[in-house]
């Protein structure tokens, strides 16, 4: 696929990563798979808290460090939230069968995608999110021609 720009935003407190991932989520129906990156506190499992909102989820949204992943039956669609920190041998993922969450209908967002290298599908959004003193930048780059519809999408919102 031929590479699309990087769309980049400044998100000044944790209100504007709530409010920018809850906007991205009106373009997900399911089948999506998104890598978040970024360093501890980067703001990641937020950034899943604001789409698992928007998508219906009501209450807590945990990193799920220990148990890898915590499924979400929503009304439309079922997500699946990864946290791979503490993976320790990314073979442990093909003993847990992740090929099964990537089914094409369920959504998929993966903390620490860099830990399962090698046995994880290509994201259709590759997002990082970094540290601008106290306040964050993400870059959402377009994976697929599925992702690039959606950071296509997002740029028009911006006009
Ligand atoms: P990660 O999952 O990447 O380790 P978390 O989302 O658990 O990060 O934590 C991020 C922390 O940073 C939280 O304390 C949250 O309130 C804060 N935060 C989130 N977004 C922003 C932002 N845009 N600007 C400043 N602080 C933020
Ligand atoms: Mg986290």
């Amino acid at each position: 696929m031929a590479q699309t720009a990087p769309v980049t935003t400044v998100l000044p407190d944790e209100a504007a990563t709530l409010q920018y991932s809850a906007r991205l989520a009106k373009y997900l129906e399911g089948g999506q798979v998104i890598f978040l990156h970024g360093s501890l506190g980067a703001g990641k499992t937020t950034f899943c808290r604001g789409i698992l909102q928007a998508l219906g989820h009501q209450g807590n949204v945990k990193s799920p460090t220990y148990t890898l992943v915590e499924p979400y039956q929503l009304e439309k669609l079922t997500v699946y939230h990864f946290d791979l920190y503490r993976l320790v041998d990314p073979e442990e993922l093909e003993f847990m069968g992740i090929r099964d969450y990537f089914n094409g209908q369920s959504l998929c967002l993966l903390e620490w995608p860099e830990q399962g290298q090698g046995y994880l599908p290509e994201p259709d959004l590759d997002i990082h999110l970094t540290y601008l003193d106290a306040q964050r930048q993400i870059v959402i780059q377009a994976g697929t021609a599925a992702g690039r519809a959606i950071t296509d999408a997002i740029r028009d919102d911006e006009k």
